[in-house]
C-alpha cells in the first residue's frame, strides 16, 4: 500500500493499514513533515467536537493517540481541558453541553471550585469553568518525527521523502523518482487541492484557513490543563451547534467584535520547558496570504489575558498554518477508483480525529 502525505493524516493511514497486515510506504515531497500537522496545538480534543460522528471519531483517537504515545516514545504533555466561563450567556452553553451526551467524563466548577482546585487560574471575572477529562496534548513538532520512526521500527513502513507523486493509476504511482508498485494507494494531500485527482477535490469546494499561533516564555508555572474560553463556545460545532449558542454569539458580536471577525477564540497549552503555545484566528480565502495582521495576534493576548487573569509572557515565536476547510463536512474519504482513497480533513481537526477516521478507510477497503 502507498499513502501520499507524511502529516497526521498520512501517518495514522500507515498505521492502520500495516496493523491490518500491509506492507506501506509513505511518499511526501517534503524531507520531513511541515505543514499543519507540526504547526499545530498538538491538542486531540474530543469535548467541543462536532456532535455525532466527529465526537465519535475523536474519542477514539484520542484512544490511539494514548495507546501510541506510550510505545513511540511520546510524552502527553497535558491532559483534560479547563474552559473558563465569563458570561451567564456562555454559563447556559455550557449547562446545555453538559446536558447533553456528550456531557459524559465533563463537569461544571463553579468559582469557588474554579479558584481552590486551579489557583493557576485567576480571572476575575470567571463565573466558573467547564471541565473535560477527555483531551491530551502532544508536542506535535517532536512527536510526528517519533512517529515516523516508531512506525518504521515497529511497523516495517518505508518512507519515500523528497518524492513528489504526480499520477496515481492503480498499482502504479508515478513519482519524481520513478514508478512505485502498490495495489492500493490512499491520498492524504493535506491542503493541496490540485496535485492529485483536482476535480473529484473541486467537487467539495474546499477552501482554505490561515491560522495565526504564538509560543509565550514560561509564565513559571503549570498550567492545570490546555485553557479555552467563551470565544469557543461560539466556535466549537459541539457548543456553538446548541440553540444557547446564540444568545452568547450576539452578546460576544457586541463585546468582542475585533476577535470575532479575525476568527479569534483561545487555546492555550503548554509545554515540557513550560512555555506556552497560544492561538488562534481564522481567515479564510482560496489562497490565504501570508500576512498575518497584528489585530488577531493582539486578540489572541487579550483573550488570554481575560481568560486566565495571567499577563501573557513574551512571545517567543509566531508562526501561521493553514488547513483545508469545507461548508458541509468536517473530513471526506473519498474513492476515485476502487483501490484508491482520497481523504481530506475539512476542518480543524485532523490531529484529535485522524486516526479514527484511517480505521474507517482500511475497514472500508478490505
Ligand atoms: C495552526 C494550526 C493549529 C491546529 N490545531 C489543531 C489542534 O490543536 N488539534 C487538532 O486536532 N487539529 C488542529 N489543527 C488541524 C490539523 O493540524 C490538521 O487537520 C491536520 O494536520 C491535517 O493533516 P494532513 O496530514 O491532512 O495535512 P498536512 O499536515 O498538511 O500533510 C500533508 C502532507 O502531504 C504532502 N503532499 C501533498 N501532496 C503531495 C504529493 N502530490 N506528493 C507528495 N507529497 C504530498 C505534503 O507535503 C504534506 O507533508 C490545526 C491546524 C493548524 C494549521
Amino acid at each position: 500500500m502507498a499513502v501520499v502525505g507524511a502529516g497526521i493524516v498520512g501517518l495514522a493511514h500507515a498505521l492502520a493499514a500495516a496493523k491490518a497486515g500491509k506492507r506501506v510506504v509513505v511518499i511526501d515531497r517534503d524531507p520531513r513533515a511541515n505543514g499543519a500537522s507540526i504547526r499545530n496545538f498538538g491538542f486531540v480534543t474530543v469535548t467541543g467536537q462536532d456532535r455525532g460522528e466527529s465526537w465519535t471519531l475523536a474519542r477514539r483517537t484520542r484512544d490511539i493517540w494514548a495507546e501510541v504515545a506510550t510505545v513511540a516514545g511520546i510524552a502527553v504533555e497535558q491532559k483534560g481541558l479547563i474552559l473558563t466561563v465569563r458570561r451567564p450567556e456562555a454559563v447556559a452553553v455550557a449547562q446545555a453541553f453538559l446536558n447533553t451526551e456528550m456531557g459524559e467524563g465533563c463537569a461544571w466548577l463553579n468559582a469557588t471550585d474554579l479558584r481552590g482546585r486551579h489557583p493557576a487560574i485567576t480571572a476575575p471575572d470567571a463565573l466558573g469553568a467547564l471541565v473535560s477529562s477527555h483531551e491530551l496534548r502532544v508536542e506535535s513538532r517532536s512527536a510526528l518525527p517519533k512517529l515516523v520512526v516508531w512506525l518504521s521500527a515497529a511497523h516495517g513502513v518505508t518512507f519515500m521523502t523528497e518524492t513528489l507523486v504526480h499520477a496515481i493509476e492503480p498499482t502504479r504511482i508515478e513519482t519524481s523518482r520513478g514508478p512505485v508498485r502498490a495495489e492500493v494507494a490512499i491520498v492524504c494531500p493535506g491542503d493541496d487541492f490540485v496535485s492529485l485527482f483536482a476535480d473529484r477535490i473541486a467537487a467539495y469546494r474546499p477552501q482554505r484557513c490561515r491560522l495565526s499561533m504564538l509560543r509565550l516564555a514560561s509564565p513559571g508555572f503549570r498550567l492545570p490543563a490546555p485553557v479555552m474560553s467563551d470565544l469557543s463556545l461560539v466556535r466549537y460545532g459541539g457548543y456553538a451547534a446548541l440553540p444557547q449558542a446564540e444568545p452568547l454569539r450576539r452578546r460576544l458580536a457586541a463585546d468582542q467584535g475585533a476577535h470575532l471577525s479575525n476568527g479569534v477564540h483561545l487555546i492555550a497549552v503548554q509545554s515540557a520547558d513550560g512555555s506556552l503555545v497560544v492561538g488562534d484566528s481564522h481567515h479564510y480565502a482560496d489562497l490565504p496570504a501570508p500576512f498575518a495582521p497584528t489585530e488577531a495576534e493582539a486578540c489572541i493576548l487579550d483573550e488570554f489575558h481575560r481568560a486566565t487573569g495571567l499577563n501573557p509572557p513574551a512571545v517567543i515565536e509566531r508562526w501561521v498554518g493553514t488547513y483545508a476547510v469545507a461548508q458541509d463536512r468536517t473530513f471526506f474519504i473519498d474513492a476515485p477508483a476502487p483501490d484508491i482513497r482520497l481523504v481530506m480533513v475539512t476542518s480543524g481537526t485532523g490531529a484529535s480525529t485522524a486516526f479514527g477516521i484511517a480505521e474507517r478507510t482500511i475497514a472500508d477497503l478490505f
